[in-house]
């Protein structure tokens, strides 16, 4: 992208739903299909230019101004929506464009109520439409390991028991049952070279659990991890690279240049946004959030405009139909 976005720079670039789809066409393919997202097969697709010049009929007898392409291989149609996130959508190209810059250039997210004001949208559209952007923004299955220093920290969604008043435990729950809870665990990941934080829900934090959360995301020979004294962590330390540990109980944060803040600084990143925008996030949906949380967070050094572009990168082999969402 040679021009940045923003929302009137949108607003000003698409006019009819033609340039929109052109806009998105640019974004993903940056200008033309290389391959075809039917067949897979490359360098054989061809524009349809419409008889008219500017819209075609549709099946239903109205008219669209979808930007249509063939496959000179399987000889079928496409456009660029075809098998992304965008799959059968009645939604305007030119909102969704909106809709997801807003999602990349808002440091805490935006809520499904604030999108469905804003476009004139029902409350399950919009609540729909940010789920999907949700997923493109998943980590990309061949995703490699994190390596190098990686700092790992836990919390708990409304707040860590050890962190609770006395008062709060004593309502909360019997006096046996201190520090356990059925708020989610977020175990955070955070490659201190790259920036790039991975998290995800974990059932609990005991050492099993841990490990084999860490090892689907650390090459851990080759990794020296940081965490707080949290005993969990040096029941598997002799795999990793090297362990080292910061004594929060004592008001230690940094020790030898050893500092678990990359984690810290996420977590209070992810509380303000669930706070302050989406108010209350399920147990359900959390991983989904995550994604979402993990990607800004993992791309802030970037501008919007970049991070649409990478995010674009991702629309397509990612569908997400209504009802798996739901249906549970
Ligand atoms: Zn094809």
């Amino acid at each position: 992208m040679n021009q940045p976005l923003s929302i009137p720079a949108i607003t000003r670039m698409v006019r009819t739903e033609a340039d929109a789809y052109l806009l998105l066409e640019k974004l993903r393919w940056g200008g033309e299909p290389t391959t075809c997202p039917q067949c897979g097969e490359s360098g054989r697709c061809y524009y349809l230019t419409p008889t008219n010049g500017v819209s075609r009929k549709t099946r239903t007898g109205t008219t669209s101004q979808r930007r249509v392409w063939k496959c000179g291989h399987c000889r079928k149609q496409f456009s660029v929506l075809t098998g992304t996130i965008f799959h059968g959508t009645k939604i305007s190209v030119r909102t969704w464009l909106l809709v997801i810059l807003e999602m990349c250039a808002s440091k805490n997210g935006v809520s499904a109520r604030e999108i469905e004001r804003k476009y004139d949208l029902t409350a399950k559209t919009a609540w729909f439409m940010l789920h999907r952007i949700r997923e493109a923004m998943k980590l990309e299955p061949l995703a490699g390991l994190l390596s190098g220093t990686v700092v790992a920290d836990e919390t708990w969604i409304g707040g860590k028991p050890s962190n609770w008043s006395n008062a709060k435990r004593r309502a909360a729950r019997p006096r046996w049952e201190y520090g356990r809870t059925d708020k989610p665990v977020v175990l955070a990941l955070v490659d201190t070279d790259s920036g790039e934080v991975r998290s995800r829900v974990i059932p609990n934090v005991r050492g099993n659990t841990l490990r084999a959360a860490i090892a689907e995301h650390v090459e851990m020979g080759a990794t020296t991890l940081v965490t707080d004294e949290a005993k969990s962590y040096k029941q598997f330390r002799g795999e990793m690279k090297g362990h080292e540990t910061v004594v929060h109980s004592a008001h230690q944060y940094v020790r030898d240049g050893w500092t678990t803040n990359a984690a810290e600084n996420y977590f209070s990143q992810l509380k303000r946004s669930i706070d302050g925008t989406n108010h209350h996030v399920s147990k359900e949906h959390l991983p989904r959030y995550l994604a979402e949380y993990d990607f800004r967070y993992s791309t802030r050094k970037i501008t919007d405009t970049e991070r649409m572009v990478m995010l674009a990168g991702r629309f397509g082999g990612r569908r997400l139909s209504y009802k798996p969402l739901r249906g549970r």
